[in-house]
């Protein structure tokens, strides 16, 4: 499948670990330019040396919190000036800690609201008038299942990330007409270190193992096993392609069926 994505700019967001990082291989491997952010220098410089090695890619790195909008208009302007464009862009972050409603403070909610919401418009304003300029685009997020369905325990995502979902959607039709797309993908549950530290939230309060938590979890999906972050990545790399070119406003689930509405 030709994906049309070789010598295109992308600007992935959380990139350093999980899906973010999977994301940044996966168009890499596809002959991609890299920019990408996230917090953890040391993680971050790994990574990107390990995808210019392994890809021969050009990779720009750099550590920001995704809720810093002066560092981010910053680094994309960077991205920018060093590769000329930008094509492609890909917002995630960090999950939101597992709370419920009785067990969040205001201040969960605000930081939740800065991480899982904010930061999206904050690459969104950088990006799109870059892409409009170049009369081509595409603009996705990464949120969760919790879009569709709320998780208990989750009630800061489960609030929060249908936000994201509403943006895309208006983007969608606002910039429709630059020939940018604007998609979300919501992962089900997926091995990475979020789903690491949330087993670890689950089976202190369950009291079982965390063995246990990640055999249940796998039972209530119907491909009955866990995803992997590459499969997360193969959708992006997919939403972002030639081949979805006709494809916007949309969220596609990528949860091994685990989300069981019509
Ligand atoms: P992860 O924790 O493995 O990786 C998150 C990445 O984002 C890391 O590179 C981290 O450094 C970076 N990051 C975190 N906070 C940041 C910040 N403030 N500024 C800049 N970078 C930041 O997470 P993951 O599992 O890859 O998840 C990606 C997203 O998908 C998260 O929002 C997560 O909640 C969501 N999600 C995950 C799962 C799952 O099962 N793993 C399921 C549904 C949704």
């Amino acid at each position: 499948m030709n994906t049309g994505l070789k010598n295109k700019v992308v600007i992935i967001a959380g990139a350093s670990q999980g899906m973010g990082r999977a994301a940044a291989e996966a168009f890499a491997a596809e002959g991609a330019k890299i920019a990408i952010f996230a917090r953890n220098q040391a993680v971050l410089k790994e990574a990107a040396q390990s995808i210019e090695k392994k890809h021969g890619a050009e990779v720009l790195a750099e550590a920001i919190d995704v809720t810093d909008q002066e560092r981010v208009r910053k680094f994309v302007a960077a991205v920018a000036g060093r590769f000329g464009r930008v094509d492609v862009t890909v917002a995630n972050a960090g999950g939101p800690p597992a709370r419920n409603f009785a067990g969040s403070s205001i201040e969960d909610w605000r930081k939740a609201f800065e991480l899982n919401f904010l930061s999206v418009v904050f690459l969104a304003k950088e990006v799109l008038p870059l892409m409009q300029k170049n009369k081509w685009g595409r603009f996705i997020t990464i949120t969760s299942t919790s879009v569709r369905q709320p998780i208990p325990d989750l009630i800061l995502s489960s609030a929060i990330r249908p936000a994201v979902v509403g943006l895309v959607k208006s983007l969608a039709i606002e910039f429709g007409r630059d020939n940018i797309t604007v998609n979300n993908v919501g992962p089900g549950y997926t091995t990475t270190e979020r789903l690491n530290e949330l087993a670890g939230s689950r089976a202190k309060a369950a009291g079982i193992s965390e063995q246990q938590i990640f055999e249940r979890w796998a039972a209530d999906v119907p491909l009955q096993r866990l995803g992997k972050p590459e499969e997360i990545a193969d959708a992006i790399v997919w939403l972002a392609s030639e081949r979805a070119s006709y494809v916007t406003g949309q969220t596609l689930l990528v949860d091994g069926g685990i989300y069981k509405g019509l």
